[in-house]
């Protein structure tokens, strides 16, 4: 049968394969729910030949100098651009996401291609002055093999730009894409293939809990670097522990605060909540401020300019450039959504604007929710406590200083938040306080190249973004030279 998107083979060491049991998992446009393309269905044996593959590959991509290594991450950006288009096609048809914001992806991913490029000439080890007798130094070696796991929300984003501070680093990479959204790493499967050595990217599709599983678990791949759920998150902690000593990075989600002081203006921060929700991909951003607590002064002005501009959202098609919000990306996601929807219907919180699917021939297929406000939540309630990963924002107050910090910090979470005031002392007081590993001051959602990006809490373990990424896929060798 043929599909409208026809890349269908993963890549491992420099072929493009179909899975060695030759089955498939199908994938389906979230929008209409029509199959759209289908994507190999890995085995245990495919992770097995994707490490023997990269294990092949690593020394000699190490053993190039960081401007021959540099040149060919260069190369791979300048190719994965030359088909922008192609990619954006598939990524809008297989998650759901907003074609508009979506352009973006593409170019994130390549710039991070070329800073990583950039700095591999500060894998840089020391040398320390321990004793007269010695020259003691260090060197940063790779890993080797290195995996990154992926979620759905920005799945060629996150197959490139966070695997580029691994190939810079020397080791060969093996990506394990989202099985929700797995089709524009097929394409991505073929554009490595020509850019990049035999071996040194590969890509092996399917089911997290057996392929990725099965990746967890290879005694060969030590360094590990997921992005996902903390579910599945402290799954894989214990799954790697089983099987050997690995470094594991997390990076996870969040239930991030935006909070507003009285001096701020109403419309100003209606605004920042609005774009802080990232509805352009249905609010599924870990870093959404999905936690809007305003002071009580200006409380019921910014609430009614918030409502008024969710409640405006133009759902629909995500090709159509005029369009707000999509659909959720999967039939999971979107019973999850649902199920926020049922809670609150119980939990005293009062529903502004959103809350069921919405209404209508148009959205009777596809996985469509309204975008939703809820005021009056609590710490005690769910939408709370629990990260929705979809287009919902709960609102609620605070008097003084010291509750909006209680507030904010009274989640398992940890990943980011955002401090709205034109006081620059309440500003870095509150931004200090804040338990979260990325703080914006007067902004939100923004990710910003070389800024490291990382979880406290449950949110996570480790920072990406930033150098101390590519050194995080690095081991320090000591080496003591005697001089006497
Ligand atoms: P998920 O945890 O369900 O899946 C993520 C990936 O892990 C997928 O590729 C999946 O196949 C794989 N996986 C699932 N079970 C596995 C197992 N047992 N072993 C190995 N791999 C396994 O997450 P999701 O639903 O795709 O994404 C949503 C989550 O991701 C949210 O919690 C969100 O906050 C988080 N997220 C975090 C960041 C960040 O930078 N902190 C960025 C984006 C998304």
């Amino acid at each position: 049968m043929a599909y409208a998107i026809e890349h269908d083979r993963m890549l491992i060491g420099g072929e493009l394969v179909h899975a060695s049991g030759g089955e498939f998992d199908l994938s389906i446009n979230p929008a209409t729910e029509e199959v759209i393309g289908r994507s190999p269905r890995s085995t245990a044996e495919d992770v097995e030949r994707a490490f023997a593959a990269a294990d092949a590959a690593w020394p000699a991509w190490a053993a190039l100098t960081p401007s021959e290594r540099g040149a060919r991450m260069r190369a791979f950006g300048k190719a994965l651009r030359a088909r922008a288009e192609d990619f954006l096609r598939i990524e809008v048809a297989d998650t759901g996401n907003t074609i508009t914001p979506m352009r973006g992806d593409v170019g994130h991913a390549v710039d991070s291609l070329t800073y990583y490029a950039g700095l591999i000439h500060e894998l840089k080890g020391e040398t320390i002055p321990a004793t007269a007798e010695n020259l003691h130094l260090t060197l940063r070696e790779p890993y080797g093999v290195v995996a990154r796991i992926a979620p759905f929300n920005h799945p060629l984003m996150f197959a490139v730009a966070r695997t580029a501070a691994m190939l810079a680093a020397g080791n060969a990479v093996i990506v394990k894409p989202p099985e929700t959204s797995p089709l524009s790493a097929l394409l991505l499967a073929e554009v490595a293939r020509e850019a990049l050595p035999a071996g040194v990217f590969n890509i092996v599709t399917g089911p997290g809990a057996t392929v990725g599983n099965a990746i967890v678990r290879h005694p060969g791949i030590k360094r590990i670097a997921f992005i996902g759920s903390p579910q599945t998150g402290r799954a894989i902690q214990r799954s790697a522990a089983e099987v050997a000593v690995k470094h594991v990075t997390l990076e996870l989600g969040g239930k991030n605060p935006l909070i507003a002081f009285p001096d701020t203006d109403p419309d100003i921060i209606a605004a920042a909540a609005v774009r802080g929700m990232n509805f352009s991909w249905q609010g599924q951003s870990c870093g959404s401020t999905s936690r809007l607590l305003l002071h009580e002064d200006i409380h019921d002005a910014v609430l009614e300019r918030v409502v008024s501009a969710v409640a405006g959202l133009r759902l629909g098609d995500p090709f159509d450039p005029a369009t707000d919000m999509g659909p959720v990306n999967s039939r999971i996601q979107h019973e999850k959504v649902l199920s926020f929807f049922e809670t609150a219907r119980h939990d005293g919180s009062r529903l502004m604007t959103g809350g069921r699917r919405p209404p209508g021939e148009r959205f009777a297929k596809g996985f469509w929710v309204e975008p939703t406000v809820y005021a009056d939540v609590k710490p005690g309630m769910r939408l709370w406590q629990e990260e929705v990963f979809g287009p919902i924002l709960s609102v609620g107050r605070w008097k003084t200083v010291d509750e909006a910090v209680e507030l904010a910090n009274s989640t398992e979470y940890g990943l980011t938040g955002a401090v709205w005031t034109n006081d620059i002392r309440n500003a870095l007081n509150v931004a200090r306080r804040i338990r979260s590993g990325h703080v914006w001051i007067n902004g939100c959602s923004n990710h910003f190249l070389g800024v490291p990006f990382g979880g406290m809490k449950n949110s996570g373990v480790g920072r990406e973004e930033g150098i101390e990424e590519m050194i995080s896929y690095t081991e320090a060798k000591t080496i003591n030279i005697m001089l006497g």
